[in-house]
């Protein structure tokens, strides 16, 4: 067999995965071990089927290492409907404080308004979330405290959790830098992804919820949106997003196997620093708009001295393998996300392209 084409895939989400990763579903695409189907093609009942769940589910708990008093879910959906279902199955008829350091969290506050009370806590909008918000209005009453850890579209990241007021449960979109590095998911009560910004394919939101927190869940939701119902279900209510979490439970096995949380922390760290230097190095060429202690490890933001050299960049870019780096449609510029599956050539290879440009057009 032929060498398949591969680019650098600098896309926001869906985004790239690991090769070893395609590579093994696309083994065992047809004949799942000796099955001789595809998991596609699997009752979701099966015996091999629910080997598949649990051990996805099993890998992460390791991964992550999620206590006992943690339950996992496997829920459809993506990032946008948890906007919704935290909201309805926590919140009740109280009020709840959202942290805003970016769109993603822009847009969860204003689902959560849609359904009920919820107060701003800090934003930083006027500064075109260019910033963590540094002090906190908190509401003691508040049903729970919510921020985005990693801002995909902004490019701002927290290291550091935000401290909620005692009793106040911390909830977290951790969307786009999930299994990017170790976490202390004790000081969390509540944590989801969507799969397809580091985790996998489109399709699947991961759901990490303390045990106590399901007891406030109404007793008249929708069936599909209660989360007592899904987690008693096993994920399992209805028929599960069956291939995306069996390509989740893939990327999991290849975390494990590269070392885990700290070893891909290291990794992604010294790919965003050859790319932060470059910028900061470029003379005022390329200028990032997010302040240094603020700057997500995982999407990074910059712009061009116009609107032209940046639609260039992009283009060229392209005709050089280095794809997907047009930033997103609301703020413009270019926006490098570099993923726990990008390499390091990877982003060696944007540097250099970086140079090139700038000799070329600077
Ligand atoms: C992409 C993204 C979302 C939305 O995810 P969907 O799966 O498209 O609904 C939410 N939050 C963050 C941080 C994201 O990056």
């Amino acid at each position: 067999m032929s060498t398949p084409k591969r680019v650098y895939n600098f896309n926001a989400g869906p985004a790239v995965l690991p090769l070893e990763v395609l590579q093994q579903a696309q083994a065992e695409f047809l004949d799942y071990k000796g099955t001789g189907m595809s998991v596609m093609e699997m009752s979701h009942r099966s015996k091999e089927y629910d080997a598949i769940i649990q051990g996805a589910e099993a890998d992460l708990r390791e991964l992550l290492g999620i206590p006992s008093n943690y339950k996992v879910m496997f829920l459809q959906g993506g990032g946008t409907l948890q906007f919704a279902m935290l909201p309805m199955n926590l919140r009740a008829t109280g009020s709840a404080d959202y942290i805003l350091a970016g769109s993603w969290s822009q847009a969860a506050y204003k689902e959560a308004l849609r359904l009920g009370t919820a107060r701003v806590a800090a934003s930083t909008e006027k500064d075109g979330f260019n910033h963590l918000p540094k002090n906190l209005d908190l509401d003691p009453q508040a049903a729970y405290l919510y921020f985005c850890s990693n801002e995909t579209i902004h490019g701002v990241e927290y290291f550091n959790e935000p401290e909620p007021l005692a009793g106040v449960p911390l909830v977290c979109d951790t969307s786009s830098d999930f299994i990017s590095r170790p976490l202390d998911i004790s000081k969390y009560a509540l944590l989801y992804a969507g799969a397809q910004k580091n985790a996998g394919p489109a399709g699947v939101t991961v759901v990490i919820i303390r045990e106590d927190l399901l007891e406030r869940t109404p007793s008249n939701l929708p069936t599909m949106l209660d989360y007592k119902v899904m987690s008693a279900g096993g994920s399992m209510h209805n028929t599960p997003p069956c291939y995306s979490i069996y390509m989740v439970g893939l990327v999991f096995q290849w975390a494990k196997k590269i070392g885990g949380l700290s070893a891909i922390q290291k990794n992604n760290r010294a790919k965003a620093d050859v790319i932060y230097k470059s910028i900061d190095e470029s003379g005022g060429f390329y200028r990032g708009h997010v302040q240094p202690d603020s700057r997500s490890v995982m999407n990074i933001p910059f712009r061009l001295p116009t609107p032209e050299l940046e639609d260039a960049f992009a283009a060229e870019a392209k005709k050089n393998d280095l794809i997907g780096l047009k930033g997103h449609r609301s703020v413009g510029g270019i926006r490098a996300s570099i993923y726990n599956a990008m390499t390091i050539e990877g982003a060696n290879a944007l540097v250099d392209f970086m140079k090139d440009f700038q000799r070329k057009n600077g």
